[in-house]
C-alpha cells in the first residue's frame, strides 16, 4: 500500500468510486472520464506502480479475466472490448498503481491514437 497513491486509496475507501466487482485480490470501478460506454478499471488490490514492476503472473492472470468477467456481466463479451495497460509516458499512464482498462459498448478503431 502507498499512502498517497489514488488507487491505493480507494481500495482502502478512502476515496469513493463505482464499484464493479471486489474480492480478495482484485478491484474494478467505472472509470471517472469514460471514454466508452463501459470503461472499467480493474486493479490488483496490492500497489504495483506499473507493468514494469509487475513480477506476479497469478496476479495479471486475474485481472485479465476479472475484466472477461465484467465484460460479460456488461453485456459486451460478445459485442467485443478491448483491455489495455497504459505503461509510462509514451502510453500516456497518469495513474501508477497497475490498472488494465476495459472498454466497450462502442465501435473502436486500430491502430489507437
Ligand atoms: P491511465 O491514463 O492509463 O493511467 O489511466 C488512468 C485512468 O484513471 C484515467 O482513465 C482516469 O480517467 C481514471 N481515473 C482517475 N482518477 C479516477 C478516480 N478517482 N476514479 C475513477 N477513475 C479515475
Ligand atoms: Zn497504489
Amino acid at each position: 500500500m502507498a499512502d498517497d497513491c489514488l488507487f491505493c486509496r480507494i481500495v482502502r475507501k478512502e476515496i469513493p468510486a463505482k464499484l464493479v466487482l471486489e474480492n480478495e485480490h482484485v478491484m474494478a470501478f467505472r472509470d471517472i472520464n469514460p471514454q466508452a460506454p463501459v470503461h472499467v478499471l480493474v486493479i490488483p488490490r496490492e500497489h504495483v506502480a506499473s507493468l514494469n514492476e509487475a513480477t506476479d503472473s497469478e496476479m495479471i492472470g486475474r485481472l485479465t479475466l476479472a475484466a472477461a468477467e465484467i465484460a460479460k456481466r456488461e453485456g459486451v463479451a460478445e459485442s467485443g472490448y478491448r483491455t489495455v495497460i497504459n505503461t509510462n509516458r509514451d502510453a500516456g499512464q497518469t495513474v501508477f498503481h497497475l490498472h488494465l482498462h476495459l472498454l466497450g459498448g462502442r465501435d473502436m478503431r486500430w491502430p489507437p491514437g
